[in-house]
């Protein structure tokens, strides 16, 4: 058998013609391709807008510019993320403050979240940034109403979620980054996500002025949009406001350039079409999963069956995980580790972050494992994996 990774993604020839008709077309880059998937993801999402970027982390930076986060200012999130979750928030000199999860969902835990804002003064705290963390939808009803409370902004962390929701106090659903609670959210198209673009990232929204920034934000800062513009002439023709010439352009802002090429937009494109299909094989690979190890007394916790879970990583929780790791390895199998928590990075504990501060988190990261987890994953292979473990358990013991 063939080395199984954690994750991987799936090119169908259709993908492969998608990314040749472009790559023959008159456009590389800040072509139709862009727009076409933006529209076309903020549909499948439920936005009303979408700004495709370079990668998740520049759509992750592109939105603590747009929010304004300045040095010293301070932001929560949880330390069971990519790292990249909380160093937006350092980009702009900001100050990360990690909050413990829910070790039932592997979630940041709202009730913590209150209880730092309540022993605060009133401003003390500028946003939040909830994960969805393995795909499992955070409830943002209840974190809005927390914002909101205390006059935070949020930033919905969806890299691990497209086509997850969670049920609203009304038993609606509400999908990640549908906008209509957080003030921006945020996907990753990294291959082992669950549509890949080689690199590539979104940002969602429902707010028009965020969306006209991050717009300007992505591309250096510059709008070619007469209506915006701030110089009420152009000094080398004199022409007036109404009358600009066809090169005129102003950079207003200091931006970057986190544009997506037509290329990579091109495959994302043709990856959507397939996104329901990918989804539903993940949820399959998860009851698989969970059937498999419920009544295991060697498996303490798994991600089990979530309405609404996108199911990213499949996570089980066992006090033999080093050895499960390797000898997995030994098998063919790569499980892998998501992830080391955050606050005990080298480069956040010289901020003074520490073990013991977030027991949770850390608990959790001593016994998690996530098992193989891609459409692609077959039955016989899952078979396989599942026969492992249960062999592992039983020498084991
Ligand atoms: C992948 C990921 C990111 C970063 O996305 P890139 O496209 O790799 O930059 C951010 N947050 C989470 C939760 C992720 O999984």
């Amino acid at each position: 058998m063939n080395p199984i990774p954690y994750g991987r993604q799936n090119i169908t020839e259709e993908d492969i013609n998608e990314v040749i008709n472009t790559l023959r077309s008159d456009y590389l880059t800040q072509g139709p391709k862009i727009l076409e998937f933006e529209q076309a993801f903020a549909k499948y999402i439920g936005s009303q807008y979408a700004v495709a970027v370079a990668n998740g982390t520049a759509a992750l930076h592109l939105c603590t510019l747009a929010l304004g986060v300045q040095p010293d200012d301070k932001v929560i999130t949880t330390p069971i993320t990519f790292a990249a979750s909380a160093n937006c928030v350092r980009y702009c000199g900001g100050e990360v403050i990690f909050s413990d999860i829910d070790p039932e969902t592997y979630l940041l835990d709202i009730n913590k979240v209150r209880s730092l804002l309540e022993s605060s003064p009133s401003g003390h705290y500028k946003g939040i940034i909830p994960v969805d963390f393995a795909g499992r939808a955070v409830n943002l009803e209840a974190f809005k109403e927390l914002a909101d409370e205390f006059g935070l902004w949020l930033i919905e962390d969806a890299c691990h979620a497209p086509g997850g929701y969670f049920l609203n106090l009304n038993g609606e659903k509400e999908f990640c980054g549908n906008g209509k609670y957080a003030d921006l959210a945020i996907f990753s198209f990294h291959p082992v996500k669950h549509i890949a673009c080689g690199e590539g990232g979104m940002i969602t929204t429902n707010d028009e002025a965020l969306y006209q920034q991050l717009l300007m934000l992505r591309s250096h800062g510059i709008t070619r949009d007469k209506s915006s513009f701030a110089n009420t002439s152009n000094f080398a023709t004199g022409t007036s406001s109404d009358n600009y010439p066809g090169w005129y352009m102003e950079m207003q802002e200091l931006g970057f350039n986190y544009r997506l090429t037509d290329i990579q937009a091109a495959l994302g494109i043709s990856q959507l079409k397939r996104a329901d299909e990918g989804l539903k094989r993940r949820r399959e690979i998860a009851r698989v999963y969970h059937h498999a190890f419920k009544d295991d007394p060697n498996i303490i916790g798994q991600s089990g069956i979530i309405d609404g879970h996108a199911y990213h990583l499949y996570i089980i929780e066992t006090e033999n995980r080093l050895e499960l790791y390797n000898y997995l390895r030994t098998k063919d199998i790569y499980a892998q580790i998501h992830y080391i928590p955050t606050h005990l990075m080298p480069y956040y504990k010289k901020m003074g972050w520490k073990e013991g501060d977030l027991i949770h988190a850390e608990n959790y990261y001593k016994k998690c494992l996530s098992l193989p987890m891609y459409p692609t994953l077959t039955d016989e292979q899952q078979n396989y994996i599942i026969e492992v473990i249960k062999s592992f358990f039983s020498s084991y013991e």
